[in-house]
């Protein structure tokens, strides 16, 4: 037996096999295309000849897939050989079929710890990765050693998509924030300024975001937006400018048009008084 079996050797799945080994465990691995795995076995990993060898070989299995359906296509000829396993699904999804998933292996004889890796390969096992893990805290507790070595752990609770809800909420921001910073480098570039000059005050802007953000638990829990700074209203009219000077640039508008509507539909609702924070009012799930 190894101390863990990986599959799935992406960026992240290799990164998290040389983290292993540097820290002296054994791990056992398996990838659909099998020469992505010849690195890190010559660096010390356990090559298993198929998924069945690679769920005897450990206890506690790490999967690094691109989603959950690999976990089926990888795991559904052999479903035997999951009984007693620790299943920790690194892999992004949607919390639906992450319950799905739990339910699946479940009734297999195997427990699904669900997690989701909050940094880039490059971050695995460094001091700024953290992990969301969710599922049952005892198993969870039990392999935490071990995965600590990947991140900070931040376990969320039982419930199992809890995990995936944090990662998806999280790369909801940071997918959102990638796409403004772009939208923002091309209006400046489609009048002819190098990305290079924007670049220092991009980062500038996305350093103000966290005591921006101070405050607005209470405003959005309670659902009371008092617009002492700035209104809706006002935002309102610069999302409008923001549209125009973007369509005027040449420079594609369906984020700033999508920003827009929120405003707009938020002043249509009655909040254009309101902090921008009653736009909450249009983007939360109703009750
Ligand atoms: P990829 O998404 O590129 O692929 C990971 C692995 O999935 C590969 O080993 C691939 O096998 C396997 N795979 C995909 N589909 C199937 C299938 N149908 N059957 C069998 N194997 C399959 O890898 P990453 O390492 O980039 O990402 C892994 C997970 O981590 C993803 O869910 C991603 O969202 C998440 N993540 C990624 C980050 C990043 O920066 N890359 C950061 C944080 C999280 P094969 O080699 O044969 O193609």
């Amino acid at each position: 037996m190894t101390d863990v079996t990986l599959i799935g050797l992406g960026p992240m799945g290799q990164a998290m096999i040389r983290t292993f080994l540097a820290h002296g465990h054994t791990v056992t691995v398996w990838n659909r295309t099998a020469s992505r795995a010849d690195e890190v076995v010559a660096a010390g990993a356990v090559r298993a000849a198929s998924p069945a060898d690679a769920l005897a070989a450990s206890e506690l299995v790490i999967l690094s897939l691109t989603d959950y359906q690999a976990m089926y296509d990888i795991l559904g000829g052999v479903t035997s050989a999951l009984a007693g396993k620790v299943v920790v699904n690194l892999s992004s999804d949607t919390p639906s079929r992450t319950r799905e998933a739990d339910a699946w292996l479940a009734g297999h004889g195997a427990t699904l710890v669900v997690g989701g890796v909050m940094v880039p390969a490059p971050m695995v096992g460094t001091e700024h990765s953290y992990v969301f893990y969710s599922g049952p805290k005892e198993t969870f507790l039990a392999h935490e050693p071990v995965l600590r070595l990947l991140g900070r752990p931040e376990y969320r609770g039982e419930d199992p998509i809890l995990a995936q809800l944090y990662y998806q909420a999280q790369l909801t921001l940071f997918l959102t924030s990638l796409s403004a910073y772009l939208q923002a480098a091309a209006l400046l570039r489609a009048e002819g300024v190098p990305v290079g000059e924007f670049l220092p005050f991009a980062v500038d802007m996305y350093d103000t975001f966290s005591p921006f953000l101070a405050g607005t638990a209470e405003e959005l829990e309670s659902r009371t937006y008092p617009g002492e700074l700035s209104t809706a209203t006002m935002m309102g009219a610069t999302a409008d400018h923001i549209v125009a000077a973007n369509r005027e640039a040449g420079v594609d508008v369906a984020l700033p048009e999508a920003v827009k509507s929120l405003y707009d539909r938020a002043i249509a609702a009655g909040h254009g008084s309101g902090n921008w924070t009653s736009l909450w009012e249009v983007i939360r799930a109703r009750d």
